[in-house]
């Protein structure tokens, strides 16, 4: 069943997706590995459930929206705090990526350059990602 899609409209101010990162929050839900598919090399998530041990939720980049594999999402068409997780982590990542960049540029000066994005990235990023032939790649979140 194809639940439809609601629009971004805003309640108390705030969007759907910021009440789904103030609800992650709230909850502590945080990105417990991530990865990409290969079959399309679309990005994932995982984030374990609130309520049951031993159990992931898989968020997936679809385009330019997130899907959760959660029940609210799928038959509610809501978003979720798995969603909200995501967007945290995502926004945490863009805040350490600003503060290292900052970093390199301080530590740069009087040097020649200063480091560039993929630089920055490769000495940050240690994960075995084209090891193996599973269909997922996953590391663990830090
Ligand atoms: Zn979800």
């Amino acid at each position: 069943m194809a639940a439809k899609r609601v629009a971004a409209a805003k309640v108390n101010g705030q969007t759907a997706l910021e009440r789904a990162c103030g609800r992650a929050a709230a909850a502590g839900l945080t990105v417990a590995g991530r990865g990409y598919r290969k079959s399309d090399f679309a990005l994932v998530w995982f984030i374990p459930s609130q309520h049951e041990a031993n159990r992931w939720y898989q968020v997936t980049q679809v385009g330019a929206h997130m899907e959760c594999a959660c029940r609210g999402y799928r038959d509610f068409a809501q978003t979720c705090a798995h969603i909200g997780a995501v967007c945290n982590d995502l926004a945490a990542e863009a805040r350490a990526f600003a503060a290292a960049q900052a970093a390199a540029q301080v530590a740069s000066i009087g040097s020649a350059r200063v480091l560039t994005a993929d630089e920055i990235e490769q000495q940050r990023d240690t994960a075995p990602l084209a090891r193996d032939n599973k269909p997922f790649s996953l590391f663990k979140a830090s």
